[in-house]
């Protein structure tokens, strides 16, 4: 199923991200977290394409998922791809079912290289393989602006670009604070772009976690996340249930706010993924 379709269901849903083995292992043990994933009811699951995995661990993933009778949204970046790679996974996804492609430029390696270079910027991957088949494409956006972007009036330009090259939707960055969320939706309202926009949460379960994830996104971490970690950084047990409570509110908020569409960030752990489920389970009416 095509997820431009399942967001157009006006009532708050949820899906999930998760990442695949690295290329030296095994999919087995990402097969098991689906497994646990799936009696959760997501709207779909997305699978994410990173150095030191292979995008062909992407495609057997998302195929999994797909076997589970849950829409697969699989990553393709324009770092590990050039038109040729494009082409042999496109097809490789269409062979399978895959409908869903959530086309990324990808993290550049830590010396700024640019392994492949057919596609400068994740528009220019997005529109070829819009032009080769009926996928349905995202795109990736940044409520506090993307770390390389000056301005935000420049980052709201280059995602004119995503919807003009064919987005149907995108997916935020992780972010802490909602009203960071609202702001962009604001943003984009005022620039005339009519893209979806799905909330991605990342739930935060330990202190070294918390400092990652906030330099990962570029984002500035809220002070009451900052005391989470100072208070319970030292205490695994409590500031896992810290971190789900935190992402379990900031989902409430965004539902009582008339954001219908939530992705949480699992990181393969489905009991953190359970535990948010089980405390929003009847405002989704699972
Ligand atoms: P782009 O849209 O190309 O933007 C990158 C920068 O270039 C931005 O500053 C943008 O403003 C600018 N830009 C864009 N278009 C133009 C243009 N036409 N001209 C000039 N400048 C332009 N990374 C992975 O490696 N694998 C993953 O699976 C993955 N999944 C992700 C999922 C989500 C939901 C998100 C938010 C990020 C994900 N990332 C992933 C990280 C992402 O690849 C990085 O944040 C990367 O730095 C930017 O990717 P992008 O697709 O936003 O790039």
């Amino acid at each position: 199923m095509k997820i431009s379709e399942i967001l157009k269901n006006d009532s708050p849903s949820v899906s999930f991200e998760i990442f695949p083995p690295k290329a030296s292992q095994s999919t087995e043990e990402t097969v098991r977290v689906i497994e646990k994933l799936a009696p959760l009811a997501p709207s779909f699951i997305s699978v994410t394409c990173r150095a030191g995995s292979t995008p062909d661990y992407t495609v057997k993933v998302a195929e999994a998922v797909e076997s589970f009778g849950i829409p697969a949204l699989a990553h393709l970046t324009c770092v590990s791809s050039d038109s040729r790679e494009a082409d042999r996974l496109t097809d490789a996804l269409a062979s399978r079912g895959i409908e869903n492609i959530l086309a990324l430029r990808g993290d550049l390696p830590a010396d700024g290289s640019f392994p492949t270079g057919d596609f400068p910027h994740a528009s220019d991957l997005i529109a070829y393989i819009k032009r080769r088949g009926s996928f349905c494409l995202g795109g990736a956006c940044y409520p506090d602006r993307h770390p390389e972007s000056r301005t935000y009036a420049e980052d709201i330009e280059h995602l004119r670009i995503k919807e003009a090259s064919g987005a149907e939707f995108l997916t935020t960055q992780m972010f802490f604070d909602n009203d960071l969320y609202y702001a962009f939706l604001y943003r984009l309202l005022r620039a005339g772009i009519k893209l979806p926009v799905i909330a991605g949460i990342m739930p935060v379960t330990n202190a070294r976690q918390i400092i990652r994830s906030a330099e990962l996104s570029g984002t500035a971490l809220p002070p009451r996340m900052r005391a989470i970690a100072d208070r319970f950084g030292d205490d695994p047990a409590a500031a896992r249930q810290a971190g789900i409570a935190y992402a379990t509110e900031q989902i409430v908020d965004l539902f009582a706010h008339g954001v219908n569409h939530v992705h949480i960030y699992t990181m393969n752990r489905p009991e953190t993924a359970a535990a948010i489920m089980n405390n929003i389970s009847d405002i989704i009416g699972k």
